[in-house]
């Protein structure tokens, strides 16, 4: 693998497989390559599936090698028939495929050590193509293949991730590092809760259109996923200090616009910021939540260390666990349903109070689709947080969307209102 002139800008991904046109697996392999490219500042302008076709793969694979200074095949490496892209792509490229006597040898091995004899077709998995770079594979039998090719480059890796991911950043990265511009990617994540997308996009608006003409310019996207609003900012640098710190500041800006609806600025969810907040205050939380059905704490406990602070998490879906688990008065029930404020706080207390922990949830609403009533439509959910006998802090929320989405709202509502009480 030795480095050429010309850096590497462009790149396409082929992931080859028939299973991958089908209703049952998804292709994640590009995600994973796509998240390598952006590090390594090459632009991934294309990625296509095709199934294990000789015909479409030749047609996708000099499509690809015709454009893209780099193309990465997933697949289609295995010892069987209908395994073709060793085959496919030294046919495109016109290079012989000679057998590797050290991968019959690695291969032979690894069925020794399992007491087997190597069976005569895995020998095809060891045909090379003439003067491609072998890339061992300590996870499977099917090697990849590195082959530079003039100014461009293609790269072969087998289909399962736990053999794909190793091999790209053991073996692939570093050598297409050396073959790629100076140029890298630098990315920073805002993750904002409390405002919609407009809103969020009004504050900042003003502020992120200036960069788009700046040298390096910054690139802002904003981003509404369930539950919170992403902003992502990325900047091309060849200079790791200075776009850092350009990065740096960007996000200063930005968070002094949106204050504290800014949950998190350094990749950390929701309930890691909450659980990260527990345990600097050192305070201990319960849980009792109705409509999310155990999902709030779930989520808190998410997080690896999450005992030193969550006590307990009760799913309190009738009445009567209501009553009887969470000690919620039945007249309170009687007197303002199950869906209302009042019986959010009286869950938050009472789980408070049984368990001993210092900070206490109740969550109570309507998932739907069945359910509602006057006043009350699907997506009502009233949430309450409180902290020792005086404080609380009690919501009611109409959340959109269905079933699954109202319940993950719920949680992140829950999660973010405990975020603002432990930041006061
Ligand atoms: P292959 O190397 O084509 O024999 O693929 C073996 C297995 O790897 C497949 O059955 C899938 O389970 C997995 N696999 C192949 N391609 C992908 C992909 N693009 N994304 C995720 N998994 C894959
Ligand atoms: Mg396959």
């Amino acid at each position: 693998m030795t480095a050429p002139g010309r850096p590497l800008r462009t790149a396409e991904v082929i992931a080859v497989g028939s299973e991958l046109l089908g209703t049952t697996r998804l292709d994640t392999n590009s995600l994973f390559l796509a998240d390598r490219l952006a590090s390594l500042g090459i632009v991934l302008r294309a990625k296509a599936v095709v199934g294990d076709s000789r015909e479409d793969l030749s047609a996708l694979f000099s499509q690809a090698l015709g454009r893209s200074d780099l193309v990465i095949t997933t697949g289609g490496l295995g010892p069987t028939d209908d395994d073709l892209t060793r085959d496919v792509v030294a046919a495109a490229l016109s290079l012989p495929l000679e057998e590797d006597a050290a991968i019959v040898a690695r291969i032979a091995e690894r069925f020794a050590r399992r007491g087997l004899h190597m069976p005569e077709v895995n020998r095809r998995q060891a045909m090379v193509p003439a003067g491609a770079v072998v890339l061992n594979n300590p996870n499977g039998t099917a090697p990849g293949l590195f082959i530079d090719h003039g100014d461009r480059v293609v790269v072969l890796l087998p289909g399962p991730p736990r053999e794909l991911q190793p091999m790209m950043d053991g073996l692939v990265v570093g050598a297409l590092a050396e073959r790629a511009s100076a140029e890298r990617l630098f990315r920073t994540t805002l993750a904002v809760t409390g405002r919609s997308e407009s809103h969020v996009e009004e504050a900042i608006q003003p502020i992120y259109s200036a960069w788009r003409d700046a040298k390096p310019s910054i690139d802002t996207t904003i981003l509404a996923v369930p539950g919170q609003i992403e902003l992502h900012l990325t900047l091309r640098s060849s200079d790791e200090t200075h776009a850092r710190q350009t990065l740096a500041n960007a996000r200063d800006a930005l968070m002094t616009a949106l204050g504290d609806d800014v949950f998190s600025s350094d990749g950390r969810a929701m309930e890691e910021v909450v659980g990260d907040l527990l345990r600097a205050r050192d305070l201990t939380v319960a849980v009792a939540e109705s409509c999310t059905g155990g999902l709030l704490t779930s989520r808190l406990t998410d997080v690896p260390g999450s005992s030193a602070y969550v006590l307990a998490g009760v799913a309190a879906y009738s009445n009567t666990a209501k009553t009887e688990l969470v000690g919620v008065p039945a007249s309170l029930l009687e007197a303002h349903g199950a869906v209302s404020e009042p019986v959010a706080e009286a869950l938050a207390r009472g789980i408070m109070a049984r368990t001993g922990a210092d900070v206490g949830v109740g969550v109570t609403g309507i998932a739907g689709p069945g359910g509602a009533t006057p006043g009350k439509p699907v997506g009502t959910v009233a949430i309450a947080v409180a902290r020792g006998a005086e404080s609380a802090i009690t919501r009611t929320f109409r959340f959109p969307g269905g079933r699954a989405q109202v319940k993950y709202s719920a949680t992140q509502a829950a999660l973010d209102m405990l975020r603002r009480l432990l930041s006061q």
